[in-house]
């Protein structure tokens, strides 16, 4: 396990799933651990492990601005930024509503540009930092049923690849990683005939844990992922190679 002592992370939708063991995994490293979420949180839980939580949807900017400006007033600094919170609102093209393609960039890309620019004027002048976006397999292949998600995912790794070149010369690293299938209750809406198909297509016949996904982000937000920026880490169990 990496040492996080002394660094100040945000982890966004870090209440439940891929985002709680990313949080949880930060906390066990001596990180300062905040996580948000949108719609309820489990306080007991995350203070028992010393880890903050806040209620901000990542869609709103004023919120994100807000949610930033008090960790930087009680931490002075943020380290690592994690911009993990999604969600999904899936169906055809044919049916989908512009009200659930709205919803679903908004939170997945639009929450993505809004914390990453609400932290990094900071993180330039302080002149380092570790960005880390959670994008999806699907940004890279497609997926049917899912024109809102995967547009949502495709535009996180080309943010991800323009800004890793904006902010480079200020020793700051951004990374994506594109988990696989994942047990998480993202995932435990689809049907079993359909959890079935995903499992054949992983070489390594597993479904992925958070923990997975949290090691891969302990790893990029560590010293050792020091000279990589811009890239995509596939956490998927080989589905993408
Ligand atoms: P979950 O549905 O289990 O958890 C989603 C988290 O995001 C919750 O904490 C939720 O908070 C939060 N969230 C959702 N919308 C907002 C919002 N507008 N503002 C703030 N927080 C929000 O999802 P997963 O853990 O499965 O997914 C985490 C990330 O990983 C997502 O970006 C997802 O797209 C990605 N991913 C997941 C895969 C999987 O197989 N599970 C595969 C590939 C990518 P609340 O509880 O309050 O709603």
């Amino acid at each position: 396990m990496y040492n996080f002592t002394g660094k100040t992370v945000i982890v966004t939708g870090g209440s439940r799933g891929i985002g709680k063991s990313i949080a949880e995994r930060f906390a066990a490293s001596g990180a300062s651990v905040y996580i948000t979420y949108k719609n309820a949180v489990d306080a007991e839980y995350f203070d028992s492990r010393g880890i903050k939580h806040s209620r901000c949807d990542v869609a709103d900017f004023a919120e994100v601005q807000t949610f930033t400006e008090n960790v930087i007033k009680s931490e002075g600094k943020i380290d690592i930024l994690v911009n993990n919170a999604g969600m999904t609102k899936d169906g055809l093209l044919i049916r989908m509503s512009s009200e659930d393609w709205d919803v679903v960039m908004n939170t997945n890309a639009k929450g993505v540009f809004n914390f990453t620019k609400a932290v990094c004027r900071h993180m330039m002048s302080q002149r380092h930092g570790k960005i880390i976006n959670i994008s999806s397999v699907v940004g890279i292949v497609g997926n049917a049923g899912q024109a809102n998600y995967v547009s949502s995912k495709a535009a996180v790794i080309g943010f991800t690849k323009a800004v890793a070149k904006e902010l480079a010369s200020r020793n700051i690293n951004v990374n994506c990683i594109a988990p696989g299938y994942i047990d998480t209750d993202m995932t435990s809406k689809l049907s079993d005939t359909i959890k079935q198909s995903i499992l054949e297509s992983v070489p390594m016949k597993r479904i992925g844990s958070g923990e997975d996904v949290a090691k891969a982000v302990a790893f990029l937000a560590s010293d050792d992922a020091g000279y990589i920026t811009g890239q995509v880490l596939c956490v998927d169990g080989g589905m993408v190679m």
